[in-house]
């Protein structure tokens, strides 16, 4: 049975608590809930890569299982009580993710440099992690480390496993949310990031799923116009999460026509557009276009400049795909457990899946026409005439839209060009489609293959 349809911070508030990192028994469980808002024909699917296999220059983590983790002051000689400082079941965040077991009695001054605290945000726990360079760690509040004594010896246990099991292994997750009508091949797909990892923080970026899932949704309730894009949304862990999922499916490659990652957008802040590598192309003029209509003068950066993320891999070496993303970074709570729901706004979610929407509407939609015809169309004789009566913009572009069917212009460009909206202008030109007097030529592939 699938939910019924509900707010977006609704997703969010069931992924929010978990324990989520590279891969944990609580990331499994974030990616069935997510399964579980999809629409059923967009087919989710949960790959799992072995441990230690090798994709591209990166390698496939382990996954992490932590039992118990947590912090005592030390009864001397069993005599007077020990204390629990901090625990894992509390908050994951306590945790440094990724820490080595260990069952230690330690100093102070043993114990301090495994200890992490945040200057900026004193009651706040930081998020740390030791994905690569194992070690071990706590983290904790600052107001909390003052208060610990010196003059006591400390009891750490953390009893972690790295589960190397290729069963268990390291997940990503997708779902493919098709147009209306026969899907052409030769047109690709659109493909929709945010990154799931991050134990119980919302904004970064369970916020960006929870947009994901609603855009997926509405996609599905009301579909692209037929001949659009695939429209692809994938779920992972940051960065190797998109590493080891093109390393194993790099036949989609070609397929991807564009990409949009949507990273910590339910804070208050302004929606800042980051532009592609290519900086100018298609898929930035129509963000900037989206961008520009619902808010006049927006925030915009450069590739990788706001929130550098995941687009590194899809808009890096060797794949290239154009990539932009929405994000609301910075915000002062980033990376600590300041980031909880009460940081997130519906209406900024909202508002964020509005725009996300729009972008992908018009760019997977998008096609350039290419006429058949020789001389002017004869207009009335096929029932392409507009009469000025009821639409005079439109009458008034007609020949300037049939002058740019050379195959040069896409419909998006034809509708800046004219000065009309995109859909009015994609309807008028479907209508020549459908007699034969155009073809489309599908949003061409400006990614690399190697
Ligand atoms: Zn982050």
């Amino acid at each position: 049975m699938k939910k019924k349809y509900s707010p977006i911070k609704s997703v969010l508030g069931e992924i929010f608590p978990l324990h989520r990192t590279l891969a944990s028994n609580d990331m499994e469980r974030a990616f069935e809930i997510i399964g579980s808002y999809l629409p059923a024909p967009a087919k989710y699917t949960i790959e799992t890569y072995a441990p230690g296999t090798q994709v591209w220059t990166w390698r496939v983590p382990e996954k992490y299982v932590v039992q118990e983790a947590y912090l005592e002051t030390e009864s001397a000689h069993g005599a007077g009580r020990s204390e629990r400082i901090l625990d894992f079941n509390d908050n994951p965040l306590h945790l440094v993710s990724y820490s080595l077991p260990v069952d230690i009695v330690l100093s102070w001054d043993e114990l301090e440099p495994h200890l992490h605290f945040s200057e900026k945000r004193p009651a706040a726990i930081p998020w740390e992690f030791r994905y690569y360079e194992r070690d071990w760690g706590f983290c904790l509040a600052k107001e909390q480390f003052d208060r610990l004594p010196r003059d006591k010896n400390y009891h750490a246990v953390i009893r972690s496993e790295f589960v190397t099991d290729a069963k268990q292994g390291f997940r990503v997750a997708s779902a493919v949310v098709r147009p209306m009508g026969d899907v052409s091949k030769d047109v690709g797909e659109f493909l929709v990031l945010s990154h799931l990892c991050h134990p119980m923080q919302a904004n970064d970026d369970a916020s960006g799923v929870a947009v994901e899932v609603e855009v997926a949704r509405r996609l599905a309730e009301n579909p692209l116009p037929a001949g659009s894009m695939n429209v692809r949304f994938w779920f992972g862990p940051e960065t190797i999460g998109t590493v080891a999922w093109l390393a194993h499916n790099e036949d989609l490659i070609p397929n991807l026509r564009g990409g949009m990652f949507i990273d910590s957008v339910g804070n208050q802040n302004s929606l800042a557009l980051q532009r592609t590598r290519q900086h100018t192309h298609l898929l930035d003029r129509i963000s900037c276009h989206v961008m520009k209509k619902h808010f006049g003068e927006f925030r915009q950066g450069e590739f990788a400049q706001v929130a550098p993320n995941d687009e590194r891999v899809i808009n890096g070496p060797g794949v290239n795909v154009p990539c932009v993303s929405l994000s609301r970074f910075p915000y002062p709570e980033y990376h600590t457990s300041d980031d909880n729901l009460d940081i997130i706004h519906e209406e900024l979610l909202v508002e964020t899946a509005d725009i996300a929407e729009e972008i992908i509407r018009i760019y997977s939609s998008n096609y350039t026409p290419k006429r058949t015809f020789r001389g002017p169309v004869f207009l009335s004789g096929y029932g392409l005439w507009v009469d000025w009566r009821e639409n005079w913009a439109l009458n008034r572009a007609i020949e300037k839209i049939m002058m740019r069917f050379e195959g040069q212009h896409t419909i998006f460009d034809i509708a800046e060009q004219v000065g009309l909206d995109y859909w009015t202008v994609r309807d008028y030109v479907e209508k020549f489609r459908a007699k034969g007097f155009v073809n489309p030529l599908p949003i061409l592939f400006e990614g690399e293959i190697a």
